[in-house]
């Protein structure tokens, strides 16, 4: 049994325990501490260190591209497609109230969208789209993201490239740990390496236990994001695994931006003077719908196309790590997150793809408002 001394000072109930410390943990914690200063939040957290795909992604700040509003404009309609990216938007200018972009090596470098010899039909897409999408967006972002540009960084393909004006990167470890240091300072609690298998409510509170201890509080939210199915098996969140590589130093590069191709399936930015590639999951859907943090080989050979034939055309590269973390998607693709009560004082904010970066912050402010209200 505990002693009354950590019962009083270690095991106590909170007004709010929020379990996972990712970008949308964090987030949460910090938006309800802010509105409410006088609420006791436990954040809980398996990993020594937050360990999701917040510490394993790209770091891009990223809004959407014109293809991607093309594509998801077939599935919810244009409005809908239109929201999402003004949301996004809203949620990056919001982090970075949050934290200092300097702390974070926020940079604003404009994003390009690549278009290679196999994707004619789409670029013609696009160009028959951008005035119409932009004067539209221009209501919502207050300015028109797209424009044609010449392709100065010499890819492999005689298109132009189609920049996204206002996208950004940024570094995603320094993001995570200045998120950190934000929600301490406002009185925020964590416990880490404390992975919840069981989520039980007796009487008012809420019992999450990793087997062998338990923690408890009056309201309990799950932002487990890809790693959600295990505590909450009924809602529709699926593991989706995304994968990188770095290359080894490139003398001379110069790849100022951030950069998608394929529709938005893959992306590659500059760290330092080192290519940072990802993405891919369309190439193998079914085998990438998995939590596993392994690299498959299927995928990595697919970066390695796209960087040796189209990004570094006839350069000899070394790839100096791969790596992969987990996102969440619906059963179709869905990739709005779901915000809800699961049971009364039992919460649910998870299921994002990616551009959590920018969505994270907006999915806390909608999260606070139902748990709090
Ligand atoms: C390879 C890759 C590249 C990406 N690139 C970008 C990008 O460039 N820009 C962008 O905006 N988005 C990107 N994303 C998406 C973005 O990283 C996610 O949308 C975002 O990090 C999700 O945050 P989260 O807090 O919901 O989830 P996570 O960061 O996964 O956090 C969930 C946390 O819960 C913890 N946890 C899980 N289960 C338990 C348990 N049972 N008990 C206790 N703790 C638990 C985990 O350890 C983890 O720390 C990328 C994702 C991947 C995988």
């Amino acid at each position: 049994m505990l002693s009354i001394w950590e019962t009083d000072s270690f095991y106590f109930p909170t007004d709010i325990l929020i379990i996972g410390a990712g970008l949308t943990g964090l987030n949460t914690a910090i938006e309800i501490k802010s509105r409410k200063p006088g609420l006791s939040i436990r954040v809980v957290e398996r990993g020594l260190f937050p360990s999701g795909a917040s510490i394993k992604n790209a770091g891009f700040a990223c809004f959407g591209s014109l293809s991607e509003i093309l594509d998801d404009t077939k599935q919810i309609g244009e409005q809908k497609a239109l929201e999402r990216v003004q949301t996004r938007y809203l949620g990056i200018q919001k982090l970075l109230t949050r934290v200092s972009p300097s702390d974070v090596d926020f940079h604003k470098d404009d994003g390009y969208e690549i278009f290679t010899e196999r994707e004619a039909s789409l670029l013609k897409d696009c160009k028959d789209a951008i005035h119409d999408i932009n004067a539209k967006l221009s209501t919502l972002l207050g300015f028109e993201p797209y424009e044609f540009t010449s392709n100065t960084f010499g890819f492999d393909t005689t298109y132009p490239l189609l920049k996204i004006k206002g996208e950004g990167a940024l570094h995603s470890g320094k993001l995570v740990t200045q998120l950190l240091q934000k929600a301490k300072s406002l009185g925020v609690i964590f416990n880490f390496g404390f992975d919840i298998k069981h989520i039980n409510s007796q009487g008012t509170l809420w019992y999450v236990s990793n087997g062998s201890k338990e923690f408890s509080a009056h309201k309990v939210i799950v932002a487990t994001n890809g790693f959600s199915k295990r505590l909450i098996p009924e809602e529709d969140i699926n593991p989706a695994r995304g994968q990188l590589l770095l290359t080894e130093s490139i003398p001379g590069l110069k790849l100022k931006g951030t950069f998608h191709a394929h529709e938005g399936y893959f992306y590659f930015r500059a760290i330092g003077d080192k290519i940072l590639l990802g993405g891919g999951r369309n190439v193998d859907r079914e085998n990438e719908n998995t939590d596993s943090q392994e690299v498959s080989g299927v995928i990595q050979s697919a970066l390695e196309v796209l960087l040796y034939k189209v990004i570094m055309p006839g350069k000899a590269l070394r790839i100096e790590r791969r790596w992969a973390g987990t996102m969440a998607f619906g059963n179709n693709n869905e990739k709005d997150p779901i915000i809800k009560e699961l049971h009364t004082n039992l919460f649910v904010g998870a299921r994002l793809g990616g551009m959590g970066v920018a969505m994270t912050p907006m999915l806390a402010e909608k999260l606070a408002d139902l748990v709090l209200k």
